[in-house]
């Protein structure tokens, strides 16, 4: 062998190459399953393409959930690592109408379809280019859609299943809601944000009297929908007040003063307005104090008629005329700017509004304390990301609400009775567009009359997306399949959608199958940028990925992803860290040049007695594998990724290789020189194979120049650990200090001939300490040490 088989740098334009190898040999197709009982099930997330560029923290999150499938082949398991393309939802409705400038409500319901598909086919084709750049290792030629007719009738038909099973309901109730999203939203898609706002002190007038009451409100737009003022039954202020009347400034109505313990008598006045609705907590006082609902706002955000001459006009409006209006009849006390927690959407990032509006419910509060059993027996990958989901779990007050008022999406299968209102469901198997389409019946279930009118609205897009460890494994299609593939093996997702994606799964599954749809869950970080900032547009702190990936190339990418954080904390990300990350590789691929001068020495070849330096390096080598090994049992990129880099550069190549150059090049003993050979080449060897997951490119390529010829490695799979020389390791410390006391010395010695420091080169006189006499000949043709009479005496 010789050089000229390796280029002489490492470069992304080597992975384009690879890249074009692998999908003509086409080498992730056959990851589909046999009969076998080895497999491993990853229920990979499927990308949202809304259009935005990709997030670097996502572009790390993917390189590595392929880093998971990688490691289970090279443990011998049959990997299931599916692709698929999430595309139902809000974001890509609004992104279209940004887009093509219009707003959903007022274009043709198929013409908007229609160009939101446009758009996601443009942006999924971008970021199926991304995915497969960074090597990830999934069948690109079976993609699955959320909105494919295939998938969409899945949804719908495990809706008609729940729907039969009596776990659907149809509500009227205050929820959260959207004024421009234009819909009922549930409690994991809304985020809190601190905002600054008005606390405005109003006077509330005695009906008794001329003495008044101020209240402190956040919500003065909301006057017109009060239907009780409260204050805290301990608040001595206000003891006397309690059960008397209060007139409703600017609106002809009276409410009363009741006591209520959730009254903070620190926060404002003391005294707190209930109106339909202020936020959550008004809702579930409007329930307890038996009060009746006035409606306060239109779906469309702008106030109904019980706000009289203030009807008809925005929140914001509304606000700002009824202040006014209060300050010229001097109604006012004072306003004070606060800092207030603010319910705000987290796609659209509006605040929240709470509607009453009719919506269906999938029942979640009955099976709370289920759930929490349930999610027990899934293992967290790392475990304190387990308390997200208790958290959410203990948290979850009202049902979900299942339906929205938007087109994108998989639509609701129910034709209601223009009689008897009676809502019939279809049979499951079937796509069904009831909006669109006339009923596959033609007599109402109820009331055998024969007129319809179709549901509008669509699902929540997590009823789409919760049931991907079903639709990977065939459910209800391939029984056979999914009796071996289910429960999937692992959930691979991000710490943001824990309480949305993760526990919707958890939720659907056991409905749909009595079982938890993983056996672990593996959890990651995010993305922050280099001061540990969450990235956003605002604060322009976005870093694209594919200008990265495309300068440093996906091994370089992904390297860098797996040794910045460990497992399940927040990585920074900059282009500094990177570029070590590249530094590395470099290394290794020079390391690799250097290997390829020799003949490979493989198992059958290994001479019978090692040299101590060769055997103190494969101490060092089982040393490596078995952190390694630990490190990829927990699928914590972080261990192995920084245990071969410490491994490979600091011990393997700058103590090890030196040490062994000149054995290597001395062809008279033969068998000194093969025990070398044979201990580079098994620990290069043992180096690209751990090294494989994370960096696929570079590993493949090295192996393919170097040991394509091998036959001793069968199959590519993580070696064992041997143990044989495992005292050995001891010694490493020692060594490393004398081989770094020698190069200082030569560094600060001024040689008598040259009058300049002594190069590595030139011989030094030094004593080689007693416990390192089993590296002595190696160490001395290292440093070119010259033995004098009185050291080797005192040893
Ligand atoms: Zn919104
Ligand atoms: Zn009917």
């Amino acid at each position: 062998m010789s050089n000229n088989i390796i280029g002489k740098i490492w470069s992304s334009e080597i992975e384009k190459n690879i890249l074009d190898e692998w999908k003509k040999d086409d080498i992730f197709k056959n990851d589909g399953l046999k009969d076998s009982k080895n497999y491993y099930i990853i229920d990979t997330p499927p990308p949202y393409p809304s259009g935005k560029p990709w997030h670097i923290g996502a572009a790390a999150h993917y390189s590595q959930i392929d880093m998971i499938a990688r490691v289970a082949r090279s443990k011998g398991f049959n990997v299931l690592f599916p692709i698929g393309i999430d595309r139902n939802g809000i974001p890509v409705e609004i992104y279209t109408e940004k887009k093509y400038k219009i707003k959903m409500r007022n274009v043709d319901r198929k013409e908007f379809l229609k160009l939101c598909e446009n758009v996601l086919d443009e942006t999924e084709k971008e970021f199926i280019e991304i995915l497969k750049s960074l090597g990830i290792s999934s069948n690109f030629n079976d993609v699955y859609h959320t909105d494919s007719i295939d998938y969409r009738t899945f949804t719908q038909s495990t809706f008609i299943e729940m729907w039969k099973k009596g776990l659907i309901y149809l509500g009227n109730r205050p929820n959260n809601y959207c004024i421009d999203c234009g819909t009922t939203i549930s409690d994991s898609e809304i985020i809190y944000i601190n905002m600054e706002t008005k606390l405005v002190h109003v006077k509330f007038f005695l009906n008794c009297c001329d003495e008044f009451l101020t209240i402190a409100t956040t919500r003065p737009e909301l006057l017109f929908a009060c239907q009780a003022v409260i204050v805290n039954p301990d608040d001595e202020r206000y003891k006397e007040k309690q059960g008397m009347t209060l007139k409703i400034p600017l609106f002809d109505r009276e409410v009363k003063v009741l006591p209520h313990n959730s009254v903070d008598p620190n926060f404002g006045s003391g005294v707190v307005m209930v109106c339909s609705y202020g936020d959550l907590n008004d809702v579930q006082l409007f329930r307890e104090l038996r009060l009746k609902e006035i409606k306060s706002i239109n779906p469309n955000g702008k106030t109904t008629e019980y706000a009289k001459q203030f009807s008809n006009i925005s929140l914001k409006d509304a606000r700002n005329r009824i202040i006014e209006e209060l300050q010229t009849k001097n109604l006012i006390s004072k306003i004070e700017i606060i800092s207030h927690r603010t319910p705000i959407c987290e796609r659209s990032k509006t605040p929240i509004e709470i509607i009453s509006l009719e919506d269906y419910y999938l029942k979640q509060v009955n099976l709370k304390s289920d759930l929490v059993e349930c999610s027990k027996k899934i293992k967290f990958y790392p475990e304190m990301h387990r308390q997200i989901l208790l958290n959410w779990l203990n948290s979850i007050a009202i049902d979900w609400p299942i339906s929205r008022r938007r087109y994108y999406g998989t639509e609701i299968p129910i034709w209601y009775c223009k009689k008897c209102k009676f809502p019939n469901v279809p049979e499951p198997g079937k796509y069904y567009r009831p909006w669109n389409e006339d009923p596959p019946f033609d007599k109402c279930y109820n009331c055998d009359h024969g007129e319809f009118e179709g549901e509008q609205k669509i699902f929540d897009t997590w009823m789409d997306s919760s049931i991907t460890p079903l639709y990977i494994t065939k459910f209800n299609k391939n029984k056979k399949f999914h009796d071996i593939t289910y429960p999937n093996t692992i959930r691979p997702q991000g710490k943001d959608i824990v309480r949305t994606w993760l526990y919707y799964s958890i939720l659907r599954c056991l409905y749909l199958t009595d079982q938890v749809p993983w056996k672990s869950a593996w959890i990651m970080g995010y993305g922050v940028d280099d001061k540990g900032e969450k990235m956003s547009k605002s604060k322009g702190n976005v870093i694209d990925p594919l200008p990265i990936i495309k300068k440093y190339g996906a091994d370089t990418f992904r390297f860098w992803s797996a040794s910045e954080a460990n497992l399940g904390y927040d990585f920074r990300c900059s282009e500094q860290k990177i570029l070590n990350s590249q530094k590395f590789l470099s290394k290794l691929w020079n390391i690799g040049r250097f290997i390829a001068n020799f003949e490979l020495i493989g198992e059958g070849d290994k001479p019978q007695k090692l040299n101590s330096t060769d055997k103190w390096i494969l101490a060092e080598l089982d040393n490596m594998l078995k952190k390694c090994v630990e490190g990829y049992d927990e699928l914590n990129f972080f261990i192995p990724s920084n245990t071969i880099r410490e491994f490979t550069w600091n011990i393997f190549a700058s103590h090890y290789i030196e040490l062994v150059k000149s054995r290597v090049y001395n062809e008279i003993d033969q068998n000194e020189r093969k025990s070398a050979l044979y201990t580079i080449h098994k620990c290069f060897k043992n180096i690209l194979l751990l090294l494989e997951p994370i960096c696929p490119f570079i590993t493949y390529e090295l192996w393919t120049k170097i040991y394509s010829n091998d036959d001793t490695v069968k199959t590519k799979t993580f070696p064992s650990i041997s143990n044989e020389y495992y005292e050995m390791v001891s010694l490493t410390q020692k060594l490393i200090q004398f081989n770094s006391e020698v190069w200082n010395k030569k560094k600060v010695t001024i040689s008598s001939i040259t009058k300049k420091p002594l190069s590595l080169k030139d011989q030094i006189k030094i004593v080689i300490p007693d416990e390192l006499s089993l590296f002595k000949s190696d160490l001395i043709a290292m440093h070119n040490i010259v033995i004098d009479e009185n050291t080797t005496k005192s040893s």
